[in-house]
């Protein structure tokens, strides 16, 4: 007898967890397949408050992430742009984010993705794990199920009314929604990395802070992940690719060399050569989209929908959030509150709004990094990319931020991505190196245009996470829905409009 369920979910990184609890909070019955047997290694460390905050609340392990010790993070310092010494981008002075949530964690991937899964099955999902999805069911009109392997090798089918594809990055099952992965031009990196301990931090209090570093060749980053722990990575450009077939370490130790902040906080470290952390490993972090992120019975979340670079630790945050996009939509659906073209067009406008405020945001922070010299920032310049390039790119994701027509001519987006590369450059001067008394001086930086894009749902999604029920949003996008007032499902925006007038 074939089996079945509300719905199936692919994957249980981040974003399959959180789409599957929400489900299941609305008592629908939710089987969740992942391929490998938790706990297991993956890249993507350095979390954002509304991960944390909200979607973490959301789900009910707040407390849980609180008793797992993770490091803190206020914020990221950055040797970046004109300025010689590091600056900081602090949550904590975020008017949105200010207050006692104004922190996120450096995760080691294998203990915080385990908490995730574990607690969606104590929300009674059904996590099967060492589970691989083989093929996607259907037929013209919709998907139906999927059929996978089971842990003893058997071939099963599962139907069921709606399949979430969040098997990540490098699995192929994204093609069953029928669209066509397209790659951004502008963002084509490799990055190559690996673990020390013993490395320095920066001062107090910003020790637990992500720091990324640009040298000639690209930029690293280096994550306290610990207080002995440290992640370390260069990401390059893929002419690059070649010299990383040979030795990984002496590729990864050259770069280090080449950026005099990370290799002085590495003097006295030693590298990990054994277990998990004891591999250097290497991903293609290239930007991409999907043409469509959603079909009739299907929907994409995380990585297998979009995948954006990943200077600013936007890649929990994006899985997350489309994860509670996506049970909201199905939430809806399945309640026949609403109809899945309105409600997928919901989940669908939301999610590539947030990346494509991400989009303009990294383009504008590449662009403002100097050394023209350099063969890595003169290819990401935002006036040396193909502009016919950009353009198709930023049309695919939606527009650029002001939503308007007339500034989706190749030209003129250029010249709006410039203007955001030109104040953000401005605000980080006036903001001034990390070593700025407080951070009083970083309203510029929040005050930039791009910036406040970038904060706004993810400022929704937080204070949704701290006022529950009491937290009123209004429609997103033109003519488009609001979250319910628990927060799980979509209803039309006729109540908050009329409290609003
Ligand atoms: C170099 C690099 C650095 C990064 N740094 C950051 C960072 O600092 N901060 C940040 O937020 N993000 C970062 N990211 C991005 C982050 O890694 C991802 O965006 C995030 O893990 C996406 O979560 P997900 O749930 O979509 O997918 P994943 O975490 O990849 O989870 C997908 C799951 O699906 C399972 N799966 C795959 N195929 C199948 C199948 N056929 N059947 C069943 N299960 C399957 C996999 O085993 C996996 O467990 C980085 C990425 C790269 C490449």
């Amino acid at each position: 007898m074939v089996e079945r369920a509300d719905v199936v979910v692919i994957g249980g990184g981040p974003g399959g967890s959180t789409v599957a609890t929400l489900l299941a909070r609305r008592g629908h019955r939710v089987v969740l397949l992942e391929k490998e047997t938790f706990p297991r290694y993956q890249i993507g460390e350095s979390l954002l408050p509304s991960t944390v905050h909200g979607i973490g609340r959301m789900l009910g392990v707040t407390e849980e992430l609180e008793k797992a010790s993770f490091m803190v993070k206020r914020g990221g310092s950055f040797r970046w742009g004109t300025n010689p010494v590091p600056w900081n981008f602090l949550f904590a002075v975020a008017p949105e984010l200010s207050g006692p949530t104004s922190y996120a964690y450096q995760v080691e991937r294998m203990k915080f993705d385990e908490i995730l899964l574990r607690n969606a099955a104590r929300h009674g999902v059904d996590v099967r794990e060492n589970s691989p999805v083989a093929d996607v069911l259907g037929d013209d009109e919709r998907v139906r199920g999927v059929r996978y392997t089971d842990p003893d090798g058997v071939e099963r089918e599962i139907h069921a009314s709606f399949v979430v594809d969040a098997s990540g990055n490098r699995s192929r099952v994204h093609q069953h929604v029928r669209g066509e992965r397209i790659y951004s031009e502008f963002f084509r990196n490799i990055a190559l990395f690996g673990y020390f301990t013993g490395g320095r931090r920066l001062p107090a209090p910003d020790s637990g802070n992500i720091l990324c570093a640009a040298f000639d060749e690209g930029w690293l980053w280096y994550i306290p992940l610990s207080d002995t722990l440290t992640s370390v990575g260069a990401v390059i450009s893929r002419e690059h690719a070649a010299r990383l077939q040979g030795d990984q370490e002496e590729a990864l130790l050259g770069f280090v060399d080449r950026c005099a902040i990370v290799k002085d906080f590495l003097a006295d470290a030693t590298r990990v050569t054994e277990g998990t952390y004891g591999q250097i490993r290497t991903r293609k972090d290239y930007s991409y989209t999907n043409s469509t992120f959603h079909r009739p019975g299907m929907v994409l979340v995380g990585d297998a929908a979009c995948f954006i670079d990943p200077v600013f630790s936007t890649g929990v945050h994006l899985a997350t959030y489309a994860g509670l996009l996506a049970a909201r939509s199905i939430n809806s659906v399945l309640a026949g509150d609403v109809t899945e073209e309105r409600a997928f067009d919901e989940f669908e406008g939301r999610y590539r709004r947030e990346y494509r405020v991400f989009y303009e945001f990294l383009s504008a922070f590449y662009d403002m990094q100097g050394s023209e010299e350099s063969y890595f920032w003169r290819a990401r310049k935002v006036t040396n990319v193909a502009a016919t390039n950009l353009e198709a790119f930023v049309s695919l994701v939606g527009g650029v931020h002001s939503g308007e027509a007339a500034l989706t001519s190749a030209d003129a987006l250029i010249g709006e991505f410039r203007e955001s590369s030109g104040a953000l450059a401005d605000a980080v001067e006036r903001t001034g190196s990390m070593q700025t008394p407080s951070g009083e001086r970083m309203h510029h930086l929040f005050g930039t245009p791009v910036v406040r894009e970038v904060m706004q749902e993810m400022n929704n999604i937080q204070v949704r996470g701290v006022q529950g029920e009491q937290a009123r949003e209004l429609p997103l996008l033109d003519g488009g829905l609001v979250p319910a007032p628990d927060g799980l499902s979509w209803m039309e925006p006729t109540a908050v409009l009329e409290e609003a007038r």
